[in-house]
C-alpha cells in the first residue's frame, strides 16, 4: 500500500515538473515596437477561453505599445485554441451568439469585398488572404473574380475550405516562398494580433505587396469605448492567444517603421456587440447576451460619432511615407 502511494505521489511530482518545465515561454525584455526596456504593468488578464491561466499585459511606457507579456511560444500556443467553440476557425451554430455572429458574417463578408473594390479601385487581380480560417473571405473574393491566394496555419481550418469551397489553402510555410511584389491587395482580418513574429510579418507584407498595391488589416481596439468599459474582461484582449493589442497610435507607428503609410482608418462597428455578449459571459452576469447587446448598442452608438473608439478597425496601408 504504501509502495503504490510513493509511486502514485512520484509520478505526480514527475507529471508537474515535466508540464512546468516543458512549457516554452517568450518573455519580452524590450517593445516590439520602438525597441525600449522601459516596460510596465498595465493590467492581469484571465484566459476565460481555454486555460484559465492569467497574463500580464506590459505596456511600453516610451510609445504606449501594450502587448500580453510571457506567452507561450509557437511550439505551445496551440493548445491554447484547441476548444470546439473556436469560432474563426470552427463552423459551430451553437447558441444565441453563434447563431447571430454567422448572421452577421454574411453581411460582413459583401461589405469587405466592396470595401475592398473600392479602396484598390479594381474589381479583380492578385489577392492574398492571410490568416483565412475556414476560407469565407478566400472564397468570396475568387467568386467575385479575383485570383486568390489563401493562407491558413490550422490545418483543421484548410481541410474545412477545402471540404466546404473546394478551396485550396496554403499552410504558412509556403509564405515566404511568396514571389515578392505580386499581391494587389493583401488582408489579414483579426490575424494580425495572434502572430509571434511580428516584425517580420510586417517586412513580408512589404515585400509581397505591388508598389501601388493595399494591406488592409482589421484588429481589435485597445482604446475602443468597450475596451475601456469592460477594463481586463475585455472579451478582445483574449489572452494568451492575442499577443499584441493594437490602438490607432501604435498601428500607425507599426506602419511607419516598416515603410507603410496609414491611408484610412474604417471603423467595425458590430464588433462591439459580439464582443460586449462575450465579456458579460466571462463577468457571469445574468442574462449576457441582453446586457451585451445594450452594452454593444452603447459602444456601436459611440463608435458613430467617434470611428476611432469602435471595437475593432480596418486600416488600410499603401507603401512609401
Ligand atoms: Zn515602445
Amino acid at each position: 500500500m504504501m509502495l503504490y502511494l510513493m509511486t502514485d505521489i512520484l509520478y505526480f511530482c514527475m507529471r508537474k515538473h515535466l508540464f512546468i518545465g516543458s512549457m516554452k515561454r517568450i518573455f519580452l525584455h524590450t517593445c516590439p515596437l520602438c525597441g525600449s526596456d522601459a516596460l510596465e504593468s498595465a493590467m492581469e488578464c484571465k484566459d476565460y477561453y481555454a486555460s484559465g491561466e492569467t497574463y500580464v499585459l506590459e505596456k511600453c511606457s516610451k510609445c504606449g505599445f501594450l502587448f500580453t507579456q510571457n506567452v507561450p511560444d509557437e511550439t505551445e500556443i496551440g493548445r491554447y485554441y484547441e476548444t470546439p467553440a473556436y469560432i474563426s476557425h470552427s463552423d459551430t451554430r451553437k447558441g444565441l451568439t453563434n447563431s447571430l455572429y454567422h448572421i452577421v458574417r454574411k453581411y460582413m463578408l459583401k461589405r469587405k469585398r466592396l470595401l475592398v473594390e473600392k479602396i484598390s479601385g479594381r474589381t479583380n487581380g492578385n489577392l492574398l488572404d492571410y490568416g483565412t480560417g475556414t476560407g469565407y473571405f478566400a472564397q468570396t473574393m475568387k467568386e467575385a473574380g479575383w485570383h486568390v491566394t489563401a493562407i491558413e496555419k490550422s490545418e483543421q481550418a484548410r481541410k474545412t475550405a477545402l471540404d466546404n469551397f473546394g478551396l485550396q489553402v496554403d499552410s504558412e510555410q509556403t509564405f515566404s516562398q511568396l514571389q515578392s511584389g505580386t499581391f494587389h491587395v493583401i488582408t489579414l482580418w483579426h490575424v494580425l494580433e495572434h502572430l509571434q513574429n511580428l516584425n517580420e510579418m510586417w517586412e513580408q507584407l512589404r515585400r509581397l505587396l505591388t508598389s501601388d498595391g493595399h494591406l488592409v488589416v482589421a484588429v481589435p481596439n485597445c482604446q475602443s469605448s468597450d475596451a475601456g468599459y469592460y477594463g481586463n474582461m475585455w472579451a478582445a484582449y483574449d489572452v494568451p492567444r492575442h499577443l499584441w493589442h493594437f490602438s490607432p497610435e501604435t498601428m500607425r507607428q507599426f506602419a511607419e517603421k516598416h515603410g507603410f503609410r496609414l491611408i484610412r482608418t474604417l471603423p467595425m462597428p458590430f464588433d462591439a456587440f459580439y464582443v460586449s455578449i462575450l465579456s458579460e459571459k466571462y463577468r457571469q452576469t445574468a442574462l449576457p447576451f441582453i446586457k451585451g447587446m445594450c452594452s454593444g448598442l452603447r459602444a456601436w452608438l459611440r463608435a458613430c460619432r467617434q470611428p476611432d473608439k469602435s471595437s475593432s478597425l480596418i486600416y488600410v496601408f499603401r507603401i512609401g511615407q
